[in-house]
């Protein structure tokens, strides 16, 4: 049904360049490795992260040591660019985003001078990596919460900094379309997992939190855990690969520049159930303790996926049961490569 919608490989030629920034992370990381696959020569993957913390480098592509927040910096990432990817982004999970607002916030130069710089250079497209978490929060304090429509994000009460940062920088790009006529494009993740993200160290998301709990659970014979608050609050969860062809979709639809869409799973799940997921996949139970005073975020967040099915006749449909699985069985790896002494991506 997606393939009627225009993706990178019907519209551009393998030697377009394409930038992608915040590749040494999650998402841009895979994105990378999406186009290279599809003969992309063309690449330029950028991050501030020094190269050998890239959780994927791909070969045949540019990859470079770059801080966008600087705007000179900028200039140079998107020199000669046909399309530019914006996903770097000073971010985490909850437990990052409630405790370094600041930072988050700091994230407005790298889109501010991003997308001048893509202007500049001449891209004829420009990609914006937006969040639910722009979304009015006085919207979300219930677990039994009602899907978010993209309308919803006014009147204006996102999450206090990461999610203000974004929906500041999606004004940009809007205005770059209406006062510059660039085609920008805006999609708002939901909750992305998958292999190759982040699964320890305080910036981990809540799927990828529960597999390393359970894992070290198994491993340590240990067999408790502690969920962030009551374990009620409601969230969905997108599988990388979706998000992928999202992104391309989005890109590449003509309908939607300059207009914030939702890029997400509508398949709601409270935490507890997604612990139950991951301790079918590991066969195991543990004793569940609940920490109340832990970064929690709003009690539920789901998708409305009405408008992207409208547009694309598509929505992200990985099963969470399949994409967990698949997740799992990478942190598992991780985890038993870094006990080995081994180097891992996290
Ligand atoms: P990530 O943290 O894995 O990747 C972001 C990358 O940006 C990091 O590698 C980081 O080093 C890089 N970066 C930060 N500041 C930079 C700078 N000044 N210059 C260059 N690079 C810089 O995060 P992710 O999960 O891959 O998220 C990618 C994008 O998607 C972000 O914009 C994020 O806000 C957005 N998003 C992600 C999710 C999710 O569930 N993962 C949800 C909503 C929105």
């Amino acid at each position: 049904m997606a393939d009627k919608n225009k993706r990178a490989v019907d519209v551009l030629d393998k030697d377009s360049l394409i930038v992608v920034s915040g590749a040494g992370g999650f998402i841009a990381g895979a994105l990378t490795k999406y186009f290279r696959e599809q003969g992309f020569n063309r690449i330029r993957a950028i991050d501030k992260k020094p190269l050998d913390q890239w959780y994927q480098r791909v070969s045949g592509v540019e990859s470079l040591q770059m801080d966008l927040s600087e705007k000179d910096t900028c200039t140079k990432a998107c020199e000669g660019a046909t399309e530019v990817y914006n996903l770097a982004a000073d971010m985490g999970g909850m437990g990052f985003i409630e405790r370094f607002r600041i930072e988050c916030l700091r994230s407005i130069l790298i889109n501010t001078h991003m997308v001048e710089a893509a202007y500049q250079a001449g891209a004829g497209r420009y990609f914006f990596s937006s969040s639910a978490c722009v979304y009015n929060t006085t919207l979300q304090a219930d677990p039994n919460v009602r899907a978010l429509k993209e309308l919803d994000a006014y009147p204006a009460m996102a999450e206090r900094g990461y999610g203000w940062e974004k929906l500041m920088s999606e004004m940009f790009c809007r205005e770059y379309w209406a006062e510059r006529e660039m085609k920008t494009f805006i999609a708002r993740f939901h909750n992305v997992y998958g292999p190759y993200g982040t699964w320890d160290g305080g910036r981990e998301k809540a799927p990828a939190a529960m597999c390393r709990k359970v894992i070290e659970a198994e491993d340590t014979g240990n067999y408790e855990i502690t969920i962030w608050g009551d374990g009620r609050q409601t969230r969905s969860f997108m599988y990388i690969d979706d998000c992928l062809d999202g992104i391309d979709m989005i890109m590449h639809c003509d309908k939607l520049i300059a207009t914030p869409i939702n890029l997400g799973s509508n398949y709601l799940v409270s935490i507890n159930d997604l612990v139950s997921i991951v301790e079918k996949i590991a066969g195991i139970k543990l004793k569940r303790n609940y920490d109340p005073d832990a970064p929690k975020g709003v009690a539920g967040r789901n998708s409305d996926n009405t408008f992207i099915k409208q547009v694309l006749d598509w929505q992200p449909a990985t099963p969470l049961e399949e994409g967990m699985e698949k997740t799992y069985y990478w942190i598992q790896k991780q985890y038993t490569d870094r006990k080995a002494g081994k180097r891992t991506v996290s």
